[in-house]
Formats: structure tokens, C-alpha cells, sequence
């Protein structure tokens, strides 16, 4: 059945409702062209055409779980990494930019096309595609510890013809062990948010993206000092350790490098923060 609304009506009644948010022009305009299912294009050259109610109702339940506080990228199921349209869902912490100078830094370190990276932790599968995409013949392995979080990034990986990554289920290096796989790279974006961080989180965040993939601990630093722990077994003498860290977190992260470590460096992200720690094993 047609609404009687067109689709420029309904844009403009979204607007209004979402009023309130920093982003509601833009917010009503992406829910609406996935509640309508057409592209920007269309909806832009024809503003006046009608929407079916199905569409409308399916828009105005965006709105509403928008106003609710769900991230705009479970929303629409999709999210922007490193320039590629990466699927997410609430299983999935959303990629965010400042996980780019992650990426950035690997590639300024790799020196062959076939090196071997594992991604700790892969989540959507962003890092590890991301890097698929700039090294063709590099060799990824990805884990997580979630298994809907591994069917994501596996379909991320198919969309992007990123087929050679392998993933595997385990909770860091547990799938490796004994099996004297050494690689030239250890990636990860960790866990990093304490206990008493937990609570002043936006709730956008705290409330609707994977506590798991959040949360480390009192200290913010578990996951982060069972990296440095237990990378250096499975990097190869010269491999990299490349990993993100939490805001205020890097001279605590400093200390934790033992004698193993030579290149420990830091790089900041586009806010000033100190985003990204890289160590080279000795
Ligand atoms: N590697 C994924 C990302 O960078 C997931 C990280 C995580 O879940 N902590 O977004």
C-alpha cells in the first residue's frame, strides 16, 4: 500500500524528529534511503514520489531506535573503514577512523608483499580487510573470540574479495600455540576501557556496542599486557607488534615492554591523542 507521504515529506518529518541530534539532517536522510531502499541519486531526483507505508513505518521505527540511542551504523548495517563499506551489527564493535592510523602504520612498515599479519581481536574484520585490500599477497589470519563477530568479518572479507584472510575462533594466540607459526606482524585494537571508565562511556557506546570488545579489566590494561606477554613467541625476530590503546593509557603501555623490544614508537591520531603503539621484537 502507498502512504500518502512522499519520501521529501517523510525526510523533512524525520528531520524534525531526530531535531535535537548534531547530525539530524544527515541521520534522517541515510535512514530514510534504507528504510525506502533507494540511492541517494534517486531519492534526490525525485523527492515527490510517494513511499509505500510499509516504508514509512519502517523509517519512523529508525527514528525512533535513533532516538533511542542506537548507533546510526547498527542502524543501517553499515560503516565506513579506510574508504571501504564495511557490514557491521551489534555483535560487532562499529570501526572507528582513528583505527586508520592502525592500518597506516603496517603499511609503512611492510617491506615485502607477502608478509604475514595476524589481527587479534578482528571483530568486523576491518583491519584485517583494510590491509587486504593495500597488500594482495599478504598472508592474514584473523581471531576473535566471538563466533558472530568471526561471521561478520568473514562476510566483510567475501564482499571484499579479501577470500585469502583465514579466521580462526580462539581467544589470542590460543590457536597458534605450539604450532611454530612466527609472523612478521601482530595487529590488534584491543579491549582497552577500564571498570571505572565503564560508566562515563557515551551511552551510545556502553549501552549497544559489545561490552567484550570493550571492557579489560579494572585496569583497562588486560588485554593489552597479555599482548605485549605472549606476542613476542609468535612474531618472528624483527616481526612488529602494531596495537591501539585508550586515551592516557601510553606511559603506563610504555612500561610494560620488556628487554625483547627495540622501535618502541607511538603515533598520534587526528585528534592529538597518542592512538597507536608499535614495538619491533629484538
Ligand atoms: N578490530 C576491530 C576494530 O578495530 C574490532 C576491535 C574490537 O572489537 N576491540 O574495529
Amino acid at each position: 500500500m502507498e502512504s500518502k507521504k512522499t519520501l521529501g515529506e517523510l525526510y523533512r518529518n524525520g528531520i524534525a524528529l531526530l531535531g535535537d541530534r548534531p547530525q539530524a539532517v544527515l541521520e534522517a536522510k541515510v535512514l530514510l534511503l534504507r528504510a525506502a531502499a533507494v540511492t541517494e541519486a534517486r531519492f534526490l531526483a525525485a523527492p515527490d514520489k510517494p513511499c509505500s507505508s510499509k516504508a514509512e513505518a519502517f523509517f519512523l521505527r529508525l527514528v525512533g531506535r535513533r532516538l533511542d540511542g542506537v548507533p546510526l551504523a547498527y542502524l543501517t548495517g553499515k560503516k565506513e573503514f579506510w574508504s571501504i563499506p564495511f557490514e557491521v551489527s551489534p555483535s560487532v564493535l562499529v570501526p572507528r577512523p582513528e583505527t586508520e592510523v592502525l592500518v597506516e602504520k603496517v603499511l609503512g612498515l611492510a617491506t615485502r608483499e607477502d608478509e604475514s599479519i595476524l589481527d587479534v581481536g578482528t571483530g568486523s574484520g576491518c583491519i584485517a580487510v583494510a590491509l587486504a585490500k593495500e597488500l594482495p599477497r599478504a598472508r592474514i589470519q584473523a581471531v576473535d573470540i566471538s563466533e558472530r563477530a568471526l561471521r561478520v568479518a568473514r562476510r566483510n572479507a567475501a564482499l571484499h574479495k579479501a577470500g585469502h584472510i583465514q579466521f580462526h575462533r580462539c581467544s589470542l594466540f590460543s590457536a597458534f600455540r605450539g604450532t611454530g607459526v612466527r609472523f612478521d606482524f601482530i595487529v590488534s585494537n584491543p579491549p582497552y576501557i577500564s571498570r571505572g571508565e565503564w560508566d562515563g562511556l557515551p551511552p551510545e557506546v556502553r549501552d549497544f556496542e559489545p561490552r567484550r570488545a570493550l571492557l579489560a579489566g579494572e585496569s583497562g590494561l588486560e588485554l593489552i599486557e597479555r599482548l605485549i606477554r605472549r606476542a613476542g613467541t609468535f612474531l618472528r625476530p624483527g616481526g612488529y607488534l602494531i596495537f591501539e590503546i585508550g586515551d592516557g593509557q601510553r606511559d603506563r603501555v610504555l612500561s610494560l615492554f620488556g628487554k625483547r623490544w627495540t622501535e618502541i614508537e607511538t603515533a598520534w591520531d587526528l585528534a592529538g591523542q597518542p592512538r597507536v603503539i608499535t614495538a619491533r621484537r629484538a
